[in-house]
């Protein structure tokens, strides 16, 4: 029998009271190279069976916190303006409930529909990107809401200043530059967290992971792998930093569990996911 997980790490409390609802958005039309991310939501389920809920470094337990699992939204893969369209309602529903929505995905595409559903939601929304790529093409072969044009959708509908992109090694040259005018852009490192902060302060803050962010060393299976990338450390050093912002909404993307072959990925995605739910204030 394989085991099938109703929720993400036990967390079973009851929607009502919960302050996190994390869902799935199983949907990968729009990975340019290995796909695979659809499976991500259910296999870090799965994988998490092996997790426990307690954060030994944080003294903090995932129980304590009241974590909703709402389970996968249907989309078709095929068609990435239904299924940015189902997302959106998904996260517009949760915020209406005060809850802070936390997806998994599922390609990067899909935090579009999360950043405009909290820019409707919120006024003066910030968007801090963690991710390898700059994400910043006006299109990618003719489409405009590729997994690789994210951030500049995200651009057109904030406005610049508000988009603080961190980790970014890989892109176009015109995207390096445009990162460099319009963005609060922190290339290669984490080091500069603080900097968010004081640019932010107390206004309200979607933060978007790309896990291949992280190096390909510590997190193989995504489909757009790049070497000279973080390590977890880093990583969990920054998140404490971004705890501490307003955080309205959250995502953790791009896993894709076909290109994880020894499992090591789905498990650091689901020990990530723990610890940054644990350290949001
Ligand atoms: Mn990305
Ligand atoms: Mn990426």
């Amino acid at each position: 029998m394989i085991f099938e997980a109703k929720t993400f790490c036990g967390c079973e409390s009851p929607y009502e009271t919960s302050r996190f609802v994390i869902f799935g958005a199983p949907f990968d039309g729009q990975a340019s190279f290995r796909p695979g991310a659809r499976f991500g939501p259910s296999e870090m389920r799965r994988d998490s069976w092996g997790l426990e809920s307690y954060s030994p470094l944080l003294d903090r337990d995932l129980e304590d916190i009241g974590v909703a699992d709402a389970g996968d939204l249907e989309l078709p893969c095929g068609s990435t303006t239904e299924s940015l369209l189902r997302v959106r309602r998904a996260f517009t529903n949760f915020f209406e409930d005060k809850k802070i929505p936390v997806m998994i995905g599922g390609d990067h595409s899909m935090t579009l529909a999360g950043i405009q559903a909290a820019a409707k939601q919120y006024d003066n929304l910030h968007v801090i990107h963690l991710d390898a790529h700059t994400d910043l093409r006006e299109d990618y072969l003719g489409d405009p809401l590729s997994h690789g044009s994210v951030m500049r959708r995200a651009f057109e509908l904030l406005g610049k200043g508000r988009i603080h992109s961190f980790g970014v090694r890989s892109g176009l040259r015109e995207e390096f530059a445009f990162a460099r005018e319009h963005l609060h852009f922190y290339p290669f490192v984490l080091d500069q967290a603080g900097l968010a902060i004081d640019v932010i302060g107390e206004a309200p803050v979607y933060v978007t992971i790309d896990l291949d962010l992280l190096d390909p060393s510590v997190c193989p299976g995504t489909g757009t792998p790049e070497p000279e990338g973080v390590s977890f450390a880093e990583l969990r050093r920054a998140l404490s930093i971004f705890g501490k912002l307003h955080v309205v909404a959250t995502d953790i993307m791009e896993l894709s569990p076909p290109c994880d072959l020894s499992g090591a990925s789905t498990a650091v995605a689901c020990k990530l996911l723990r610890e940054w739910l644990l350290m949001i204030k």
